[in-house]
């Protein structure tokens, strides 16, 4: 038998349980993202560690696929462009059909299943849309452009004088370095 050569970092082999409805194995891998993904703000980076944890099951049908996938997506917040990395996880199930036996976006090819697209479209979909640092990011002063803090935000009350702003911004500034040499930061992971 001439059996196409099947690799990849998301391939499995499931010549031992193909065609025992009822055979499960499971399996973890991390291998790193094979290219970019996503195409929005935010996006999983090529080489990021892509963890999948998975249970590959013998049914009637073909071979079932469910676990979770654990990464982290890295870009820039939608409303202050900082920029922001943080952990995804996704569930996943999906079945790969035997061929011919039934229609299904996956097949069992070669006695191999190729998780690779359905962990790539698991995770593009899970991506937000709308990235943001922190629920409630201000966002960027549309006068300035700069990046807002939750301080200025709620300074915006009444309009000042910029050079009140100014004063005001040296005033707080001189506030924290007041209190700082006298706290003793132990609490920060
Ligand atoms: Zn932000």
């Amino acid at each position: 038998m001439v059996r196409k050569h099947v690799d990849g970092p998301f391939v499995f082999a499931v010549r031992d349980i193909v065609r025992h409805p009822g055979e499960m194995r499971e399996f973890f891998i991390d291998p790193p993202a094979p290219e970019k993904w996503g195409e929005g703000l935010v996006a999983v980076a090529k080489g990021e560690p892509v963890e999948v944890e998975v249970r590959l099951e013998s049914v009637h049908e073909g071979i079932l696929a469910s676990g979770t996938v654990d990464t982290e997506y890295s870009g820039v917040c939608g409303r202050c462009l900082t920029d922001i990395a943080e952990g995804l996880k996704v569930e996943f199930q999906e079945l790969f059909a035997y061929p011919g036996e039934e229609t299904s976006d996956f097949e069992v090819q070669d006695d191999h299943v190729d998780l690779e697209t359905l962990v790539r479209d698991a995770i593009v979909l899970s991506l937000p849309f709308q990235p943001v640092c922190q629920p409630d990011c201000p966002g960027l002063d549309p006068a300035t452009g700069e990046r807002m803090t939750a301080n200025t935000g709620a300074e915006q009350r009444e309009p000042l004088d910029t050079r009140w702003a100014a004063l005001q911004d040296y005033t707080t500034d001189h506030d924290d370095e007041a209190t700082r040499p006298g706290v003793e930061n132990t609490e920060e992971s």
